[in-house]
C-alpha cells in the first residue's frame, strides 16, 4: 500500500499547457503532481508531432517565468514581418496585401521585458518536439513537481478537496485539480460541463520546406479559396539553414487527395501555393495532417477544478493563436495560484475559480469570434466576398493606428 500523498495542484495533462502551467507553479514554490495517460519520453520523438508553434511576444513571457524558454533545445526562429494576401491557386496575389513590420510597433515595456536588446519580433517559431523537451526536463529537476505517466486517474472533488487515486499508485489529495487534458478532456465531461463545437470541415496539412533563398524572418499568410496557406519562417540547421514551416488549410477531400500525392507531385502543389519568392524547395521530412474545429466549454472552472488550454478551447489555426491562448490561461491562473499560495490562501476558494474565468473567457471568446469570421471571409471564391476583404485590406493598410492595434494583438499584448 503506497503512502497517500498531499500536494497544492494535481495538473492532469503534461502537453504543452498542463506542462507548462505545472513547471510556472512549482518555480512559484508550489507542490504540483503532473499525471499524463501517455509515456512522456515517446513525445520527444521526432515523429511523435510535426506541428511548429508561433509563439507570440506575451506567451515567451509565460515561458521565461516557467523557466522554459531558455531550456528550448533547438533556437527559435523569429518572426519579424507578417505579410498578410489575397489570392487564387497558381496566380499571383492580388497587388493589395498587408506588411505588418515588428519594428513599426510601439515598444512595449511589459512585452520587452527579459528580451532587452533582442531585435523586436511578433513571436517565434517553436517546434512542438523542442517544447516537449523543455517541459519534461524542466519538470525532472523541479523539486516540487512529482510525475505519473503513464499513469489512469480516478478524480473526485468536494467542497473540501480533490482526492486522486492512481491505478497502482498512490491516492494524491489536491486543493485544485486543472484539466489540461486537451480537446477530449474526460475531467470536463465528467463534470458535465458542455461543450459547443464547430466543425469547419478542413484539415491542417503541417509540413517543413528547405528553400535556396532566406526567409529574412518574414511569414506569409495567402488566404486560398480552400483556406489559409501560412508560410513561417524557422531557423535553419545544418542541413537545411534556409527553413520555414507550413500549415496549409484544406476542405477536406482536397486535402485527402494532396496527402495521398507522391512527393514530386505534392511538393509542385506546394510551389504554386508559395510562390517563387524562396527559390527552389524541397519537402523535409514527413507530412502531418489535422482534423480542424472550434470548440468552447461554457464553464472554466467547477468545484476544485480549473481547465485550461485546448480542454477549455480551441480556435482554428488561421492565426496561430490556439496554444497562445493557453499559455494566457497559464499566466492568468498562474499568478493568482502563486499570489494565494504566497498569501497562505485556498488555492480552490471558488472566488480565486471566478477570477480566473472572469480574466479569460471574454478574450477566450473575442479571439474565438475572429479566427471563426476570418476563415468564412477569406475560404470563399464569392466576388463579393473577394472585393469586401481587399477593401477591408486596402482600408487597414491605410489606417496606421489600425495596424499598429493588429500588431500589438499579434505579439499577445
Ligand atoms: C495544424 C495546427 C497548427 C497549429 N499551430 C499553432 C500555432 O502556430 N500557434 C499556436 O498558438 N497554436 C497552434 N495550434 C494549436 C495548438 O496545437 C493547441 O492549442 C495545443 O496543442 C493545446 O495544448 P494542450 O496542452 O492544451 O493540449 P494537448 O496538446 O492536446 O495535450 C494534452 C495532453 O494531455 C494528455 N491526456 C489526454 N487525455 C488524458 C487523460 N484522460 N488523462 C491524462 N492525460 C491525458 C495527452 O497525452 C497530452 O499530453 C495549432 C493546431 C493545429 C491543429
Amino acid at each position: 500500500m503506497t503512502e497517500p500523498q498531499r500536494v497544492d495542484v494535481c495538473v492532469v495533462g503534461a502537453g504543452p499547457v498542463g506542462g507548462t502551467l505545472a513547471c510556472l507553479l512549482a518555480s512559484a514554490g508550489l507542490s504540483v503532481a503532473v499525471i499524463d495517460r501517455a509515456p512522456l519520453p515517446p513525445m520527444e520523438h521526432p515523429d511523435f508531432d510535426g506541428r511548429a508553434y508561433a509563439v507570440a511576444a506575451g506567451s515567451r513571457l509565460v515561458l521565461e517565468r516557467a523557466g522554459l524558454w531558455d531550456r528550448l533545445p533547438f533556437p527559435p526562429g523569429p518572426i519579424r514581418d507578417i505579410r498578410v494576401s489575397d489570392g487564387k491557386v497558381g496566380r499571383p496575389a492580388s497587388r493589395l496585401f498587408l506588411h505588418f513590420d515588428s519594428r513599426d510597433a510601439k515598444p512595449d515595456p511589459q512585452l520587452n521585458a527579459g528580451t532587452a536588446g533582442a531585435e523586436p519580433a511578433f513571436g517565434w517559431m517553436v517546434e512542438a518536439r523542442s517544447l516537449r523537451m523543455a517541459i519534461n526536463a524542466r519538470m525532472a529537476e523541479l523539486p516540487g513537481i512529482t510525475v505519473f505517466a503513464p499513469a489512469v486517474a480516478h478524480v473526485t472533488r468536494d467542497a473540501d478537496a480533490a482526492h486522486i487515486r492512481i491505478e497502482g499508485g498512490p491516492d494524491i489529495t489536491a486543493a485544485l485539480v486543472i484539466a489540461a487534458e486537451g480537446r477530449n478532456s474526460a475531467l470536463r465531461d465528467e463534470a458535465g460541463i458542455r461543450v459547443t463545437r464547430l466543425p469547419y470541415g478542413q484539415t491542417g496539412i503541417v509540413f517543413a520546406v528547405a528553400h535556396t533563398v532566406p526567409h529574412h524572418g518574414v511569414a506569409l499568410e495567402h488566404f486560398l479559396p480552400g483556406g489559409p496557406f501560412a508560410q513561417l519562417p524557422m531557423a535553419g540547421t545544418d542541413g537545411a539553414p534556409d527553413l520555414s514551416a507550413i500549415v496549409w488549410t484544406e476542405r477536406d477531400a482536397v486535402a485527402k487527395t494532396l496527402l495521398a500525392m507522391d512527393d514530386t507531385q505534392f511538393c509542385r502543389e506546394v510551389a504554386r501555393r508559395l510562390g517563387p519568392h524562396l527559390g527552389e524547395i524541397r519537402i523535409m521530412g514527413k507530412r502531418w495532417s489535422y482534423p480542424l474545429g472550434a470548440l468552447h466549454a461554457e464553464r472554466y472552472v467547477d468545484t476544485r477544478m480549473a481547465l485550461v488550454g485546448d480542454a477549455a478551447h480551441g480556435v482554428h489555426p488561421i492565426a496561430g493563436q490556439g496554444l497562445n491562448l493557453g499559455f494566457q490561461d497559464v499566466g492568468a491562473l498562474g499568478s493568482l495560484l502563486a499570489d494565494a499560495h504566497a498569501a497562505g490562501a485556498d488555492l480552490g476558494a471558488p472566488a480565486l475559480l471566478s477570477r480566473y474565468q472572469a480574466k479569460r473567457r471574454p478574450a477566450v471568446l473575442l479571439m474565438l469570434a475572429a479566427t471563426d469570421t476570418l476563415d468564412r471571409l477569406f475560404s470563399t471564391n464569392n466576388p463579393v466576398m473577394r472585393l469586401a476583404r481587399d477593401i477591408g485590406i486596402a482600408g487597414v493598410h491605410r489606417m496606421p493606428r489600425l495596424k499598429r492595434l493588429f500588431m500589438r494583438r499579434a505579439m499577445g499584448a
